[in-house]
């Protein structure tokens, strides 16, 4: 049957009904795409056996990035309570997912973006959709808690990850990874902002292990899916973040969070306990990658592979091949790393101070000493 989206393909492990009005861009089942270039040289460079690396490919949800997820989940939900409108704090792709599934429900979203700090494409999406767009003086953060203020006093849904709907529809990105691989990574690695995406995947995969481990806290011991476990197996988890908005580093909430990655340019995570959960019970860390780096590995992962992310989702390989060097991540692993936006998103981060397009004259001898001169 044709794929209808994530709802209908998992409506047994969402919280829906036959009574809710599916809201859907037939959003979820994107490519699991293996690495062999990357770990091909990463082998050779080591020593050790070599390890399998999958990304996820969430760029080619319909909005272009994991939001999609989170937001037909979201958004259904808001649709059968009759919800009028929904509103949300955004560093951009929520925004754009927020308008464009409120377009489809025909509801009005309300968007509080940070001042001049969301990259065109984003912002283009918000608006195309027909969203109302609020640029704030000040940062997600301030977004943050003015929509949780605005909720209060006006009929609209919040669609932010604090809307647990969210992580119900983002768990089943580890949903596809366990069916895409036949079971869970070794190792699953992913960018950490507002913290909601790594405790989403947490509950997939604790959902699919049916909550083997004593130390799930997740479902307080009641997980509805005990008794038909998909495998016994859980990843490791290790969350990365942006050096300049690293909070889980720091251990604290960072005052003026500071990235070119502009989707996890965010000081106080929403999600604070969920994440520090998964990655403890899981065995796993939080590390931090400068902005040279994860630029430098958006661009490897674009030359070298043809898969073009945004920064913010580099930052998830970026620190994955960082502790495979380091030995963190043992030879033999199998990694999954969730690359959260497509790269069109933010063209003029990933094409900025490169002289990559060479002007000739339209004729024959031009092009041919042009093409000649590089083979
Ligand atoms: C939202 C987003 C993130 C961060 O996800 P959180 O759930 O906020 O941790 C990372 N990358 C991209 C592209 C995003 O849009």
């Amino acid at each position: 049957m044709r794929y209808q989206g994530l709802i209908e393909r998992y409506r047994d492990r969402l919280p829906v009904d036959d009574t809710t009005p599916v809201v859907s861009l037939c959003e979820g089942d994107t490519p699991l795409i293996e690495l062999h270039n990357l770990t091909g040289e990463l082998a050779a460079e080591t020593g050790g056996d070599p390890v399998r690396i999958f990304v996820k490919y969430e760029g080619l949800n319909p909005t272009g990035s994991f939001k999609d997820r989170g937001m037909t989940m979201a958004v259904s939900k808001a649709a059968e309570k009759g919800a009028k409108a929904i509103v949300c704090a955004s560093t951009g792709n929520t925004s754009a997912a927020a308008a464009a599934y409120a377009a489809r429900a025909g509801m009005t979203a309300f968007v509080l973006i940070p001042e001049g700090k969301i990259p065109m494409g984003k912002l283009a999406q918000a608006i195309a959709h027909g969203a109302v767009v609020l640029q704030i003086r000040g940062n997600f953060d301030d977004g943050m808690r003015l929509v949780k203020e605005v909720a209060g006093e006006a009929p609209v849904e919040i669609v932010n990850s604090i809307n647990p709907y969210r992580l119900q529809g983002q768990k089943t990105g580890a949903f596809e990874i366990i069916e895409a691989l036949g079971d869970a990574p070794d190792y699953h690695c992913i960018p950490v902002g507002n913290a909601g995406n790594i405790s989403g995947y947490w509950i997939g995969y604790s959902e699919m292990a049916g909550c083997n481990t004593a130390s799930c806290t997740l479902c307080n011991g009641e997980c509805p899916y005990l008794e038909q476990p998909k495998t016994r197996k859980r990843p490791v988890m290790v969350g990365y973040q942006a050096a300049g908005a690293a909070p889980f580093m720091r251990g604290a909430p960072v005052e003026a969070p500071e990235t070119l990655a502009t989707a996890i340019r965010i000081g106080n995570p929403q999600s604070w306990d969920l994440a520090r959960a998964a990655i403890e019970e899981s065995g796993g860390w939080f590390d931090e990658v400068t902005d040279d780096e994860l630029l430098a590995t958006q661009s490897l992962l674009a030359t070298r592979e043809g898969v073009f992310c945004e920064p913010a989702s580099a930052v998830s390989l970026c620190g994955a091949v960082r502790d495979i060097r380091a030995g963190r991540i043992p030879g033999g692993s199998t990694i999954t790393c969730t690359l959260t936006g497509h790269g069109l998103k933010d063209t003029a981060t990933a094409i900025a101070g490169r002289e990559t397009v060479e002007t000739v004259d339209a004729d024959l001898a031009s092009v041919k000493a042009a093409i000649v001169g590089r083979l």
